[in-house]
């Protein structure tokens, strides 16, 4: 595998699961690990299997008929939780067993009530014993961004030298800058000895809203494996999105010199998949896969949309798998746009019925916020058939001069 090839670690069925309102039943977590499949994505984590019993057999009905990604499954560092999840992965092609520990004061003195001394020993002890059941063994450091870098450097080396192959550092917070995380990778990276035998992991929360700047970091610092969700769905205010991850690599290759094997015509088809399991919509302005991703509303983005769409937009939507860009008939629109929509629906207006059309569009979408399809028909068809405006009543309308700050300068940049 090449230097910069992106691992992409798929956690949406067990992080993104976990979130609240987020839960699948087992036959939705098999469409949404096929969908994920058809992503391309390298690894699915299907979930938790000591967790509940539903999770051991979503794990396991995944592993069975999901073919492609490896498939992982999450355990705590102690003989049941990597048994069960060893059964729950036992049918899979491939498997990866992922085992964790909290690495930081903060979690073993208050929640674990456990020394760092024992932290260690039975870190190692999971990943032996994980080994016996599939040579794919990954360690997490659970709180690892609020560990102590030289207590973390003795447990990664232990781990490693114990079998791992994957190495991940959460930020299991959210708690991290990208100036921070980037210098914390390539500093332990540096330090530990076997860092040249493992894949350096990156998986970081939203809290702040820097998850996806954070993943990004990391892989500057070093990380080759990200630990992302569809939606950038998880536990709290979430993961770090996956469209957005790869997207930006993408689109930014040349400050962002990753390549991964995401099949990105598919990312829209996963995001809706995800929404119609689960019930919980994505916020209209989420990146890439928001309903307002590519709309464009106001006059002056309208217009150099539809002279040159490299003008407002960055990537195209049927990268991402979204059939075309919206242009969205609001009180920001411009004549142009109206134009251009009736000519879509086979409206052919006269100048001085495009005049009428114009501002009767324009006056619905101050009560209406934007106009359909519909409502734009009966507006035309109405206009056809008045008597032409006298000129002297409507002085002629342009695109800026009506309500200049609502044409697209109030909006601009
Ligand atoms: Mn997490």
């Amino acid at each position: 595998m090449s230097a910069d090839r992106l691992i992409i670690f798929d956690t949406t069925l067990r992080d993104g699961e976990q979130a609240p309102g987020f839960s699948m039943r087992v036959d939705e977590k098999l469409r949404m690990a096929r969908q994920l499949a058809a992503l391309g994505v390298d690894l699915i984590e299907a979930g938790f299997p000591i967790a509940s019993e539903a999770d051991a057999q979503s794990v396991r009905t995944i592993a069975t008929h999901v073919h492609g990604p490896v498939i992982a499954a999450l355990a705590r560092c102690n003989r049941a939780d990597i048994e069960r999840a060893a059964w729950a992965l036992e049918p899979a092609e491939r498997r990866r067993i992922h085992v964790f520990i909290a690495t930081s004061d903060l979690h073993l003195e208050r929640k674990l009530r456990m020394s760092r001394a024992h932290c260690l020993k039975i870190a190692m002890e999971a990943v032996r014993f994980a080994r016996t059941f599939t040579d794919d063994v990954q360690f997490s450091a659970e709180d690892a961004t609020r560990s102590d870098p030289d207590f973390l450097w003795h447990v990664v080396e232990a781990v490693i030298q114990s079998g791992a192959k994957t190495i991940n550092l959460p930020d299991t917070v959210g708690y991290s800058t990208p100036d921070e995380i980037q210098s914390f990778f390539s500093n332990l990276i540096r330090r530990v000895p076997s860092s040249d035998q493992v894949v350096w992991s990156a998986h970081c929360h939203d809290d702040l809203g820097l998850a996806v700047a954070n993943t990004l970091a990391a892989l500057t610092g070093g990380a080759r494996q990200v630990e992302c969700t569809v939606n950038g769905i998880g536990e709290r205010a979430g993961n770090a999105s996956l469209e957005e991850v790869v997207m930006a690599t993408r689109i930014r290759h040349d400050r962002l010199p990753f390549t991964s094997g995401i099949n990105t015509s598919e990312i829209f088809a996963a995001s809706q998949l995800l929404t119609t399991l689960t019930g919980e919509a994505v916020q209209a302005n989420k990146a890439i896969v928001g309903r307002n991703a590519f709309a464009h509303e106001a006059g002056i983005h309208q217009d150099g949309m539809l002279k040159d769409r490299r003008t407002y937009e960055i990537m195209r939507p049927e990268d991402v798998g979204v059939t075309r860009t919206t242009l969205v008939l609001g009180k920001h629109s411009g004549r142009h746009a109206v134009q251009k929509r009736c000519e879509e629906l086979g409206i052919a207006l006269e100048r001085h019925e495009l005049d009428g059309v114009y501002r009767a569009v324009i006056a619905l979408a101050d009560r209406e916020k934007v106009v359909s399809d519909d409502d734009l028909i009966k507006i035309a068809a109405a206009a056809r058939t008045a008597p032409e405006a006298p000129a002297s009543v409507f002085p002629p309308v342009t695109d800026f001069a009506v309500t200049p700050a609502e044409k697209g300068y109030g909006h601009g940049v």
